[in-house]
């Protein structure tokens, strides 16, 4: 183990788009766990959107970041944490974590599965796309699925889990040709446009000529206005994030079609994930087969080494990843758990 522990610390609020001079890595000497607490060296990372929609205000500056992390329990003074054990927490951007029992939950093992699908399609990622398909859109067999960010963390998982549960067509949209070319060659999909090549509305037309029952809406703005278009009467819109506006300095995307929703009796839900949590079980045993029977893979960007955790960071924002984003630590490739 190293001894010294580098910190990640927010030093500014962005405005717009946020740079690496917004955050700044600290160097302290390895933190000593107290008397109820252990210390874990934390070996896989997950950077979300959701930071993004904490830095103008949540976060403290020039304080920790929290996020999800993936670690082994290295030196331990409370007998419920186990040293060598791996445990999930929400101390992340930081090499090193203490943390209490109550803080972290544990890592299960499953023959054949990487410790970072904890953080893709076992983790929020999945679990996201999972309560959104079961809990609010309550997906039925056959039914039509468009889903945009599709080639990210939560669009992969979700053209994944709803090809598993019967859906009908799945339509995606994303940010290049090579994403879209992946999510029908690898994921599912069965058609995907990339969003930059005209007005929205009509690439989603054209994708889906008849239609669509359920919108999955990872990105808000003309994406969800085009959707609100194409749903059939009685569709639903799960509203899960709104990353047009993360980013954004301008005013909201104002939706031209409301009074459709009336007209074709759509309904429109949000849910955090945060509410959820009592799904994770059910998840597990849903998805964990079809992983270790290799019906379905996993959809992951790593970035190797804790150095490059703000670049992975802003280069997700910018659309530069495949899948789930998830920074590995130097070495901790051989902590697989396959
Ligand atoms: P992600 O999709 O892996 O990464 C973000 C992706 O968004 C980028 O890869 C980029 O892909 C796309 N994007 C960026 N700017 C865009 C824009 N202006 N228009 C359209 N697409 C844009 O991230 P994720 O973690 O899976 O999260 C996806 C969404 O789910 C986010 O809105 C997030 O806030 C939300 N979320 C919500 C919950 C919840 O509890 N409700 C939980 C987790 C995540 P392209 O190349 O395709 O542009």
């Amino acid at each position: 183990m190293t001894e010294t522990a580098l910190t990640v610390h927010q030093t500014a609020r962005p405005h717009g788009f946020p740079t690496p001079a917004d955050f700044a890595f600290i160097e302290s000497p390895l933190p000593e766990p107290t008397p109820g607490t252990a210390l874990v060296e934390n070996l896989y990372w997950s950077v979300d959107p959701y930071h993004r929609e904490m830095m103008d205000g949540d976060f403290a500056l020039n304080a920790p970041l929290e996020g999800r992390a993936l670690g082994r329990v290295v030196e331990s003074r409370d007998p419920a944490l186990r040293e060598g054990e791996m445990v999930l927490h929400w101390q992340g951007w930081r090499t090193h974590s203490v943390v209490t029992p109550a803080e972290v939950r544990a890592v299960p093992h499953f023959d054949g599965v990487p410790l970072s699908a904890h953080l893709s399609i076992l983790g929020g990622t999945g679990l996201t796309a999972y309560v959104g398909l079961t809990r609010v859109a309550e997906l039925r067999e056959g039914q039509d699925v468009f889903v945009s960010a599709a080639a990210g963390g939560v669009g992969t998982a979700t053209g994944r889990l709803a090809g598993l549960m019967g859906a009908g067509r799945l339509v995606g949209s994303a940010g290049t040709a090579a994403k879209a070319a992946y999510l029908t060659e690898h994921v599912g999909y069965d058609e995907v446009f990339d969003y930059h090549t005209g007005p929205t509305a009509e690439l989603l037309a054209k994708a889906a000529p008849d239609g669509i029952d359920l919108y999955m809406d990872n990105v808000g703005g003309e994406h969800l206005e085009a959707a609100i278009s194409s749903l059939r009467e009685y569709g639903r819109i799960v509203r899960i994030g709104t990353i047009t506006q993360y980013n954004s300095t301008g005013a909201p995307y104002t939706l031209r079609n409301l009074p459709d929703i009336v007209e074709k009796s759509l309904r429109m839900e949000g849910f955090h994930l945060r509410n959820h949590f009592d799904v994770q079980e059910e998840l597990n045993e849903f998805v964990v087969p079809h992983l270790q029977s290799g019906r379905i893979g996993l959809d992951e960007t790593v970035v190797d080494g804790f150095g490059g955790i703000v670049d992975a960071f802003l280069g997700m924002l910018r659309g530069e990843n495949r899948g789930k984003i998830i920074v590995r630590a130097a070495g901790a490739a051989d902590s697989s758990g396959v």
